[in-house]
């Protein structure tokens, strides 16, 4: 495992002092705190993606079928984790967990409490290398990879940054993924900024003070190429399949697009 360095915010744990959570340090606190000045309603932004991941495993365990799930950054544990949901439809489902923060590790433990017809795993390994996870035996020991998969890229991708350097790995990864697989992303957008936000934005990925690399609607619907993308398409996190009667926030408060597309 590698060291845990609690002197450099990680998104994992900035986003669990977003979400509310005591799984930080000061330096994920500062690097937090200075991104919600620039864009107030993060926390908002942090519950909506959250709540997306909720109901898109609901959509791929209940009305697709899928029993086995590959979800990469996967986040600190809270409330509702993908086997949690996927096993309240799905007793038997499998889950592998896949995360590059020593400190998700650490806490694994409570991403492993399987039902007993069911499996999850945990790995520590990089979404810049799609092959070591695909490689990796306990993916091999825990999903039938001759058999549909729901692979999670859940608020995971934007940590990839680069004109164009997502896509080739979402490529990867869904190439070694039967058809009738499933692919669900969520992904941060500059998109509804206002030019000003945009432009400060801008810098504070120039000057290195965000790890967040925002892409615009065009480049995150080409992450699905080659897919089926499932009803309503891409659309902002909150408005993917809405629970009846919930409130719908303003997309530049969540500043997340979101797709489900299926392999055919
Ligand atoms: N998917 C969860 C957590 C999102 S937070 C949810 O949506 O609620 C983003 C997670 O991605 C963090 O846990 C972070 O450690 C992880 N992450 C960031 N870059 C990564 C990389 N290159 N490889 C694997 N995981 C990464």
């Amino acid at each position: 495992m590698d060291e845990l360095d609690t002197t450099v915010a990680h998104p994992a744990r900035r986003y669990n002092y977003w979400l509310g959570g005591k799984d930080n340090f000061a330096a994920d606190r500062e690097s937090g705190d200075q991104l919600e000045a620039l864009f107030p309603k993060v926390r908002l932004g942090a519950l909506a993606n959250r709540a997306l991941l909720r109901r898109a495993t609901t959509f791929l365990a209940g009305e697709a079928g899928i029993r086995q799930f590959l979800d990469i950054g996967t986040g600190l544990p809270t409330a509702d984790n993908t086997h949690e949901v996927a096993q309240r439809i799905a007793p038997e489902s499998r889950v592998v967990y896949v995360d590059n923060d020593p400190m998700v590790m650490v806490h694994a433990r409570a991403l492993l409490t399987s039902s007993d017809a069911g499996r999850t795993a945990y790995i520590e390994a990089d979404l810049h290398d799609p092959a070591s996870i695909l490689a990796d035996p306990v993916v091999g020991q825990t999903l039938d990879l001759t058999r549909p998969v729901g692979l999670m890229l859940i608020a995971v991708l934007h940590f990839v940054h680069g004109n164009g350097a997502a896509k080739p790995i979402v490529q990867e990864l869904m190439a070694a993924l039967p058809p009738g697989s499933f692919l669900v992303a969520t992904h941060a957008t500059s998109d509804f900024g206002t030019p000003e936000q945009q432009r400060l934005y801008q810098q504070l990925i120039e000057e290195g003070k965000s790890d967040v690399w925002t892409r615009p609607k065009d480049e995150f619907t080409d992450l699905f190429d080659g897919l089926e993308l499932v009803e309503p398409g891409v659309t902002p996190a909150s408005e993917w399949r809405p629970e009846p009667g919930a409130e719908i926030p303003a997309r530049s408060d969540i500043n997340i697009w979101t797709a489900t597309a299926r392999k055919p």
